[in-house]
């Protein structure tokens, strides 16, 4: 309240020091009948900076910093422009524009160089199924995927993946007649007047100009529920929203800023939603707005006589405001450029139920024939699933919730009947469920375990922590297995299994507490040592044997960079050379890569991208993760690495239920090796 009464009070004093700005205020030096949208481009260096305007019927001006105009295209209709940086497709790198053409029905695009004579250079157009009022583009920051999302007055929204072949850009699906296919088409609702996408957050905020703002995922591999950020008066601030756009500060600060025809500019908190304030700039009328660089805001003052952009500096607007808009980013720096991308080789086929389902995944080896090997997986609605490497289900059982699944071969060896047992945490029971898994037709089957420790009803061993999470196996160095369990409120159980005449008993040898949830867990079996991720905190090493302390060792915290929250699977990679323990960093869909012969330190992080070849998509979003470096054949002769996705599409991007993607090890290990040795 205070802030809101100190600002209302402050424009009133503010209007005279506008007037007094407007004398030596830096403008572009054309005007044109209309202005519809604006976008600035960021040289690599910083230095230049170019403001692109889309006039609607006089085309797309190209301004320098200082308002010069360098560029004008004409014949065209313009209207919306947005750029992005490093678009990558076909091994060319490009930064593009793109503007929506409402006469021809169509988006094009441009190339966007500020070192040459003409800083636009025309990469074609396509003609799209809506008719476009404007157009925001989304580039994933990992992987450079770059999609352009056209509006219409009727309330759609057509969201297009890009390709570049070097000389155009086009529309990376087409329908079956030869025509550009959205990714994603939404109906939003009424008459939309703007959009624009943060990157960095995998939003999309998209303006319903007469109801208010929306929020929805921007990834169309990665669609999350859509949410209201503010709503037209007088249950919220806005009357007639004209368009959005984003000011961007470091860790995920800075402003969405509005500009509504009525209410003048209405700012938000870029990582909250939440309304900061609003205020009005003398003599603009209809306001809009765009964000150039670290130095201010260009505004598009349409009203005037003479339609314009304006230039504001930083420190004009933050004393005209006491918004602090002084440590404003460019666009072009929020890109991750470590990560290694890895694509798919091949994807399970999806779980039966709908929703968040898939989650955690272990590999049964087969030691007589290595690529017949079998995925073992949960389905945590309701069952356990094998399949086969390439991803085609063998079997699927109802097994109440089963949750994390790990697997120790060659159990209980001493009276010559070696097991192979896969044990699951049941959230159903609050137990842990015991498979023995064997070369067959059903390879999966239920083990009925014995002795005191059962849940009343059911052959499974009951456990005491709070709501039962994380699973993880371990074969102690005189050949003990034992299964660590995790609750939610962040208890640690240790049990230990035991064949006795009767069957396999299991008992709790220990138990301790973390500070938070955690679910993650994996038992270096080689160094006897216990890997715990704590959600949203980091990884923790323990001693695994029964009798070792339960001291933590910190290995990795949550910095937002290498390893981002919720941290999920962890795995180990083990082989002559190497000795990794992996984690998923669900926060930015990566996996972060420590090197336990080297002191855990952080090797790098890679991420599972498409592989259009083999129609499978990438993963993100992920729970669990498994990695063997046993050789399974001639498509994984050091092994793979299994993570669940979230979000598991068709090539169609229809939307197909959860399902776990493969991928060869050794594309892990190449991208890895060259990843490091260039940091
Ligand atoms: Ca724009
Ligand atoms: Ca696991
Ligand atoms: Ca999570
Ligand atoms: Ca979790
Ligand atoms: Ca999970
Ligand atoms: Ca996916
Ligand atoms: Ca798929």
């Amino acid at each position: 309240m205070f802030l809101k009464k100190f600002i209302c009070h402050a424009l009133a004093l503010a209007l005279p020091l506008v007037a007094f700005a407007q004398s030596n205020l830096l403008t572009t030096q054309t005007s044109y009948e209309n202005i519809a949208d604006a976008v600035s481009w960021i040289s690599p260096n910083g230095q230049q900076t170019l403001l692109i305007a889309s006039l609607e019927a006089d085309g797309i001006a190209v301004y320098d910093k200082f308002g010069v105009e360098r560029q004008h295209i004409t014949a065209l209709t313009s209207q919306g422009a947005d750029v992005r940086y490093n678009m990558r497709s076909s091994g060319h790198i490009i930064d593009i524009l793109a503007t929506a053409l409402p006469e021809e029905n169509s988006i094009a695009f441009y190339q966007v160089d500020g070192s040459a004579d003409q800083p636009l250079t025309a990469l074609g157009q396509f003609a799209i199924d809506i008719a476009p009022e404007g157009v925001c583009l989304y580039q994933d920051p990992t992987t450079g995927v770059t999609s352009a999302a056209a509006f219409s007055k009727q309330g759609d929204l057509a969201q297009y993946r890009l390709d570049y072949d070097g000389k155009k850009v086009s529309s990376h699906l087409w329908d079956e007649q030869g025509n550009p296919k959205p990714v994603r088409l939404i109906h939003v609702g009424g008459e939309l007047s703007g959009c624009v996408a943060d990157d960095e957050a995998g939003v999309l905020y998209i303006a319903e100009q007469n109801v208010g703002i929306w929020r929805y995922g921007a990834d169309p591999e990665n669609v999350k529920d859509r949410a209201l950020i503010d709503v037209a008066k007088p249950l919220g601030h806005l009357v007639e929203v004209e368009n959005l756009e984003l000011a961007l500060q470091d860790n995920g600060q800075g402003y969405l800023m509005v500009a509504d025809e009525s209410q003048g500019f209405v700012f938000y908190n870029r990582s909250t939603g939440q309304y900061i304030t609003q205020f009005d700039l003398d003599g603009i009328e209809e306001a809009k707005l765009v964000t150039p660089s670290a130095a201010g805001l260009w505004i598009g003052n349409t009203e005037a006589d003479r339609p314009v952009y304006q230039f504001f500096s930083s420190q004009q607007l933050e004393t005209l405001t006491g918004i602090d808009l002084s440590s404003l980013r460019s666009p072009r720096d929020g890109q991750s450029q470590q990560v290694a991308l890895v694509p798919a080789t091949a994807e399970t086929q999806p779980v039966s139920d709908d929703g968040d389902a898939a989650d955690d995944s272990a590999v049964w080896y087969n030691q007589a024939s290595p690529e017949q090997s079998l995925i073992i997986a949960t389905n945590k609605q309701g069952g356990l699933m094998a399949y086969r490497l390439d991803g085609a289900e063998v079997q699927s059982i109802a097994s109440g919730k089963p949750n994390n699944v790990d697997i120790r071969q060659g159990l209980f060896a001493g009276d010559g009947f070696p097991l192979d047992i896969a044990a699951a945490s049941n959230r159903a029971l609050n137990t842990i469920a015991l498979y023995s898994i064997t070369d067959s037709k059903a390879p999966i089957q239920p083990i009925a375990a014995t002795g005191d420790n059962l849940h009343p009803n059911a052959a499974e061993l009951l456990s005491h922590v709070d709501e039962i999470y994380g699973l993880c196996m371990s074969v102690g160095n005189d050949g003990t297995p034992f299964v660590f369990v995790n609750g939610k409120g962040g208890e640690v159980e240790q049990w230990r299994l035991q064949q006795t005449k009767a069957g396999i008993e299991g008992e709790i040898v220990r138990s301790w507490q973390l500070n938070s949830q955690p679910e993650g867990c994996v038992v270096d079996d080689s160094s006897q040592t216990l890997y715990i991720g704590e959600e949203d905190y980091g990884i923790w090493a323990f001693d695994a044997s029964p009798a070792g302390s339960t001291e933590p060792r910190q290995v990795a915290v949550v910095d937002g960079e290498t390893l981002v929250d919720d941290v999920e699977g962890l795995t180990i990679y083990q082989s002559a050379q190497q000795h990794y323990l992996i984690a998923s960093s669900q926060g930015n869909n990566t996996y972060s890569v420590y090197d336990l012969n080297h002191k855990n330190i952080y090797l790098g992080s890679f991420a599972i991208v498409s592989n259009d070849a083999a129609a499978v998509d990438g993963a993100s979003d992920t729970d669990g993760i498994y990695a063997i470096s046993m050789p399974l054949g001639s498509d994984y002769p050091q092994g793979l690495f299994i993570a669940q996705d979230w979000y598991n599409i068709d090539p169609q991007y229809r939307l197909q239920n959860q399902n776990f993607k493969i991928v060869d090890w050794l594309a892990i290990e190449r991208q890895l090796v060259l990843k490091t040795k260039n940091l």
